[in-house]
């Protein structure tokens, strides 16, 4: 089934539901798959309306994104989504990709350019090969017509491309960014997951920006729960992300504590989950980073899932109001 249909059948109205998705990225050993999946089976039980595997960059994880995301679909039976890149790459690899996932039942694709690879700044377009996530979705539309589901990626500060050594993009470049995310739309994708953030203000304007411009499809936050200090700086530096001064503050004081910053971690996102689902938005994207316990710590925390063994032990399940956020 189409990832689009299920969230706007279960969120449809006053009286929707609240869902919630889960990312995960391919391991690089077969302990990690096996291991992967024994948490996977575990967050499943909770009934995410859907589960996504991520596609290194280039094709560098192909052979595995394709076999974790048959296996996701057809034995854990979770409604899957695997992204797929489309630079650095020929198209060839991309027809098949496509074409095993479908002869495996999967319906939802993550239409996406890529990074460039490892120790390349840019990223150079192959000869033959796509530029841009818009060329993906028109070559996905065009070769298998209406039967993915077709998810792109949207920017609440746009793009990092475009932000500016003061982290921020000009307003010119702000609103270039969503006149092309409007045309991944118009050219066949049907949902947006989000970059991280870390101000709920900004995803929230962003939402109100796409509505501007006409895109109407479900938006749905991608959220990163802070699991380490170093991975967290690591992280919105090389995505660019702003980070506001009060949350700086909170880590600085906890930043060589690593349950501390966890526990702060769930606590924040909690919070900004709280905060996104207070205007009405219904949907929840988690970036596990293939860690179970943050992520079902904060559903916990939102009511979304029920208290289980596992929860009462988490040492970092404390109540919200610890924390100064
Ligand atoms: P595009 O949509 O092609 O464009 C990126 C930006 O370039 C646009 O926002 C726009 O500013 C500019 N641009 C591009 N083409 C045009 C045009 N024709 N006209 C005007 N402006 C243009 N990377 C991976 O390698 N593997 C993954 O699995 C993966 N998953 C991701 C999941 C999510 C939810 C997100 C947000 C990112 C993910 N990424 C992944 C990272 C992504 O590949 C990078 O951010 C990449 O730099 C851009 O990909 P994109 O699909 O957004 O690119």
């Amino acid at each position: 089934m189409k990832v689009v249909d299920k969230i706007r059948a279960a969120t449809l109205g006053d009286g929707g539901n609240v869902v919630f998705s889960f990312e995960f990225f391919p391991p690089k050993t077969d302990d990690g798959v096996d291991n992967l999946f024994d948490r996977m089976d575990r967050m499943v039980a909770h009934n995410p309306s859907f589960c996504d595997i991520t596609w290194g960059a280039g094709g560098s994880t192909a052979d595995v994104t394709l076999d974790i995301a048959n296996r996701m679909q057809n034995i854990v039976c979770v409604e899957t989504m695997m992204h797929l890149t489309c630079t650095n790459m020929p198209v060839d690899k991309i027809d098949h990709a496509l074409s095993t996932i479908k002869s495996n039942g999967l319906q939802n694709v993550l239409a996406l350019r890529g990074d460039p690879p490892h120790g390349q700044g840019k990223f150079v377009q192959i000869e033959g090969g796509f530029a841009c996530a818009l060329d993906l979705v028109k070559h996905i539309r065009a070769n298998h017509g209406d039967y993915f589901g077709i998810t792109v990626a949207g920017y609440p500060e746009a793009h990092p491309d475009v932000i500016g050594s003061n982290g921020v993009a000009t307003l010119e470049a702000y609103h270039n960014d969503l006149a092309y995310l409007k045309r991944k739309v118009d050219a066949g994708a049907d949902l947006i997951i989000t970059q991280l953030f870390y101000d709920t203000g900004v995803f929230l304007k962003f939402v109100n920006d796409c509505r501007q411009i006409g895109i109407t499809c479900p938006i749905v936050p991608g959220i990163m729960p802070i699991n380490n200090y170093k991975g967290f700086l690591r992280m919105t530096g090389f995505c660019k992300t702003k980070v506001p001064a009060e949350i700086t503050a909170a880590l600085e004081p906890i930043k060589d504590n690593e349950e501390a910053v966890k526990s702060y971690g769930v606590h924040l996102a909690t919070e900004m989950c709280k905060k996104i689902l207070a205007h009405g938005i219904k949907t929840l994207h988690l970036y596990t980073l293939n860690m179970e316990k943050s992520a079902l710590a904060i559903l916990m925390n939102l009511g979304l899932i029920e208290e289980t063994k596992i929860s009462r032990s988490l040492p970092w399940r404390r109540p919200t109001n610890v924390f100064r956020v």
